[in-house]
């Protein structure tokens, strides 16, 4: 089985986390998700839940501490030692820089960096159709449920819109990506780790350019 130890750049709604998923599924990496871990983290009402709720709802960034802490607590468990597939962080120069410390610590390092491609307008226009389940992250089909269903896989949840979609946030998370996260492109570009992927077309089609692109084919 594959091992690989990578980072999924590329900016809110081009589908790093579907695509996360199914490589997850297919080739047995951990997924990391930090949007998951924090949403995870305001359900249960933990500490850095209540620090994290105020800035995700605004389409901000929670402080890089924060974030680094659960990220190095998350690297120590059993299912990230065949590899993983960091999802959302790092989303800046000062979270790239301590994920090579805390990779250091460990004693490995990264494989690849792939950003996933996918115009502002077509980004926008997903968005704004893109439904979740509130209990198990769920990402659905546009056709597949309603705002209020119960959840089609987990059949616990209920399926609803993510309060950071809303126009307001999607314009600020994509001036967010802009403005802190696509400097990371020119940062593992310099190391030589960054390949890119066309995120148009259909989640199928784009895992299978992903998967040519890592050489895991
Ligand atoms: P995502 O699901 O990756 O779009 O993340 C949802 C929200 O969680 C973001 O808009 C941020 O508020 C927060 N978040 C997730 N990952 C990070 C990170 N690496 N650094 C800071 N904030 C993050």
């Amino acid at each position: 089985m594959a091992q690989k130890r990578m980072v999924l750049l590329g900016a809110p709604g081009v589908g790093k986390g579907t695509q996360a998923k199914k490589l997850q599924e297919v080739f047995n990496l951990a997924h990391i998700s930090t949007g998951d871990m924090l949403r995870d983290a305001v359900r249960q009402g933990t500490d850095s839940g209540i620090k994290a709720k105020e800035y995700m709802e605004k389409g901000e960034l929670v402080p890089d501490d924060l974030i680094i802490d659960l990220v190095d607590e998350r690297l120590g468990k059993d299912d990230c030692q065949e590899g993983f597939i960091l999802d959302g962080f790092p989303r800046t120069v000062i979270q790239a820089e301590k994920l090579d410390m805390l990779l250091r610590k460990r004693g490995i390092g990264l494989d690849d960096v792939v950003t996933i491609d996918v115009p502002n307008e077509a980004i926008i226009l997903r968005l704004s159709k893109r439904r979740v389940c509130d209990t198990c992250g769920y990402v659905l089909e546009s056709d597949e449920a309603n705002p209020g269903d119960p959840c089609p896989k987990c059949g616990e949840g209920t399926v609803i819109r993510r309060k950071d979609d809303g126009p307001e946030s999607v314009r600020r998370r994509l001036e967010v990506y802009d403005e802190k996260t696509r400097s990371l492109i020119q940062y593992y570009d310099g190391r030589r780790l960054l390949k890119t992927v066309d995120g148009t077309g259909s989640p199928a089609t784009i895992f299978d350019r992903l998967v040519g692109t890592l050489g895991l084919a």
